[in-house]
């Protein structure tokens, strides 16, 4: 069987294979509920406050302030459902970007119906939220304001401290979907005045189907799944100990490796970016130059956008894994992407953006290989579309 080389880690990344170690018994042996008063149940409960203490140091939190469930797209769903059912009468306002997740997106419009007044912050031509556009919104009727740390798709940087500061002074809740960034680049709910942040295990090396909301003391949120009353409540069901156990081991590592990881994905990525530049002609990067997330790499094509899926798949052929923008939305593959027209692009441009992704066990020589094979396809397709036309 051949390699693939996965540049695909904004998708999903591999599980860590000490990760995997640290959730074997939980699958296995170690199977108590941890509500049980029996030892093996005990067992199971201290598994998961030391993942919870590992999440909160992660991000600079108390462990109360981390509330386990089964997804990041839950915990977003958790921060905006749950803010809205605990806002007094005539607090109506959510303020969201026009390029967050659909986790997001998709939940403030199932709050428009119920009532909400949805406020879209459009973004500049490189992904960014202007920090006084959101200013300028804040009205005594802002309930929330929702604004992601880095996007999935263009790998954009919000100038998250200032939007949050801004925020805080208005009363409103400021929560940020930060499900791209945590693991990747510092953040601290210590310095940062955020009262919600949503994170995912699968994307910083840990297992599927497991993520956390961090949530400010003192802050009022509503449950959006009711039973048992674990985890303070906020979510009940019982809890999924083996993808905790994995959350917490994948948010110890992130804290220890961060700075040597974040280091070594940046030249990967220059390196990358600037191989692709000088083998393509009439290629560019999307997204901001500087303010990205370290393995992240969003390309266009000039005159080849409408191209973008084929070239995916021919690198595929090659057994290199990419995607055409976001997986969440692969099956809309085709179609224009929400988050480059946002970014002013045309219909036509926005269906055409290859996202290569890096990650911890992404090596030199496999950007060098992507390098090598690139331009040919790049090349190829150029040849069919002008033999076409
Ligand atoms: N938010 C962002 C920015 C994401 O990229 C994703 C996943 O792609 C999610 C939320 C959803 O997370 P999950 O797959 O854990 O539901």
């Amino acid at each position: 069987m051949t390699v693939t080389i996965y540049f695909d880690n904004s998708a999903t990344t591999p599980l860590d294979p000490r990760v995997a170690e640290a959730m074997r018994p939980w699958l296995s042996e170690a199977f108590g509920n941890p509500s049980s008063l029996h030892a093996l149940g005990r067992r199971a409960r201290d598994a998961v406050e030391a993942a919870r203490a590992e999440v909160a140091a992660l991000i600079g939190a108390t462990p109360q302030e981390i509330i386990f469930v089964a997804s990041g797209t839950e915990a977003n769903n958790l921060a905006l459902i749950g803010a809205f059912e605990t806002a007094s009468a005539g607090q109506r306002r959510l303020i969201v970007s026009a390029i967050e997740h659909p986790a997001v997106l998709e939940t403030a419009r199932a709050l428009e119906a119920r009532g909400a007044e949805v406020v879209r912050a459009p973004v500049d031509a490189d992904g960014l939220v202007d920090p006084q556009w959101i200013r300028a919104r804040l009205t005594p009727s802002t309930r929330l304001v929702s604004i992601m740390a880095a996007n999935n798709v263009i790998g954009t940087v919000q100038p998250l401290a200032d939007i949050a500061a801004i925020v805080e002074a208005s009363g409103a809740l400021f929560h940020s979907d930060a499900v791209q960034a945590i693991g990747k680049i510092p953040i601290d709910v210590e310095k940062l005045p955020t009262d919600l942040l949503s994170l995912s295990a699968h994307k910083l090396h840990g297992p599927k189907g497991v993520g956390a909301l961090f949530v400010r003391e003192g802050v009022k949120l509503a449950p959006i799944v009711h039973g048992g009353g674990q985890e303070r409540g906020l979510r009940s069901a019982t809890e999924n100990v083996a993808g905790i156990v994995g959350l917490g081991r994948a948010a110890e590592i992130a804290r220890e490796e961060m700075a040597a990881d974040n280091a070594r994905l940046v030249a990967l990525r220059e390196r990358l970016v600037a191989g692709v530049f000088a083998a393509c002609p009439r290629v560019y990067l999307i997204g901001h130059r500087e303010r990205r997330l370290p393995g992240h790499v969003c390309l266009g094509f000039a005159g080849q956008e409408g191209e973008a899926i084929r070239l995916m798949l021919a690198l595929d052929e090659a057994d290199v894994a990419v995607s055409t923008g976001s997986a969440c939305s692969s099956s809309h593959a085709a179609e224009p992407s929400y988050v480059l027209q946002a970014l002013g692009f045309d219909a036509f441009r926005a269906r055409g953006a290859l996202r290569l992704t890096l990650g911890r066990f992404n090596t030199e020589r496999e950007v060098d290989r992507v390098v090598e094979i690139l331009p040919g396809l790049v090349g190829g397709l150029r040849r069919i579309a002008t033999a076409r036309n």
